[in-house]
């Protein structure tokens, strides 16, 4: 479904049929958000966010009892897990556990029922699991680094995709950093997206070592951006646009305009409680020809 269209104001606000116990839960408690605050969030927020979490597999960072208590990543069902959230056989890991997934905002409420403050779905739909049709460029800053090394960062990297006959678009993280995501036509397979994505962090920490690396190794990210590119992998996920941050402050991943970034204060900018008016009050939704502007992998590059 197109993301564009009128602003949320002209729209009912979708209903779900799914029941929360214990609504009142604290889930942030410094930040007053409730199980029903972040119900009430996504509700607002669908039409935006289903294009990125629908149909797809979804791995979960669940705090059942809030951000203060434990948490665990989850990729697969557990006792009692809501029928709202479909499981899914992976044909290549079979005998393996089925995958996670939802339909629908019922989907999406029964998540939040369970406890899920983060959702992180992997870069290919159900339909086709084995094409990634997105390409994602996690920066994660070293210490030291400032705001706008990170905004001319994530630009690089944009040229670069850019210079490619890609499209490069960029959202906060709702943590520390920045995710520039390139729509991709699924034609070339998992292999052939992480070895482009590798290429091009390799590029980049090859032309500028001083600002950038492209190994996981911390101890090299000392005042540098990491040009994670792992994200690209088969299994492998990042956070949803418009996900929820198990973090404090009740941050969000949202995408934002180009332009918009150097006025930013940070990665943490966006929240449940101001992401909505944000996203009704916009006359443009800056990621809104997502899928239009997708293009397959430039083939020359396409070989794994
Ligand atoms: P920040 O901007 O603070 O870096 P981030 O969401 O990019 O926020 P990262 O630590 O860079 O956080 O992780 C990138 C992605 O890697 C996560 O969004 C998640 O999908 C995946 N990931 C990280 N840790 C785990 C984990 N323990 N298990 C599964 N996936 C993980
Ligand atoms: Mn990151
Ligand atoms: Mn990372």
């Amino acid at each position: 479904e197109p993301m564009g269209g009128k602003p949320m104001a002209d729209r009912p606000m979708p209903a779900s049929t799914v029941t929360l116990t214990h609504p009142d839960r604290l889930y942030w408690p410094e930040d007053g958000v409730t199980k029903q605050g972040l119900a009430d969030y996504y509700a607002q927020i669908w039409r935006f966010i289903a294009p990125f979490v629908v149909a797809r597999p979804l791995a979960l960072l669940r705090c059942p009892d809030g951000i203060t208590e434990a948490c665990f990543f989850q990729k697969h069902a557990w006792r009692g897990i809501n029928k709202a959230i479909r499981q899914v056989p992976d044909p290549k890991d079979k005998g393996g556990e089925p995958l996670l997934s939802i339909r629908d905002l019922d989907g999406l409420i029964a998540l939040v029922q369970a406890g899920t403050l983060e959702i992180h779905p992997w870069g290919a739909p159900l339909g086709g699991l084995e094409k990634p049709d997105m390409l994602i460029f996690d920066l994660d800053p070293g210490d030291g680094v400032g705001w706008a090394q990170m905004v001319a960062a994530a630009r690089a990297v944009r040229d670069r995709l850019e210079a490619d006959g890609l499209t490069a678009l960029v959202k906060t993280s709702g943590g520390k950093g920045l995710h520039v995501v390139t729509p991709l036509a699924p034609k070339a397979g998992w292999p052939a997206a992480k070895a482009y994505a590798k290429t091009l962090a390799d590029a980049m920490a090859a032309e500028q070592p001083e600002d950038f690396v492209s190994v996981a190794t911390k101890a090299k990210r000392n005042g540098r951006i990491f040009i994670d590119y792992l994200r690209n992998a088969r299994g492998a996920t990042a956070v949803a646009p418009y996900s929820s941050r198990a973090r404090p402050g009740a941050a969000v991943s949202m995408p934002v305009a180009w332009e918009e970034l150097d006025r930013l204060a940070g990665a943490a900018q966006f929240t449940i409680a101001n992401g909505p008016a944000r996203l009704a009050e916009r006359s443009a939704d800056p990621w809104e020809d997502f899928r239009v502007a997708a293009v397959p992998l430039p083939a020359s590059k396409r070989k794994p």
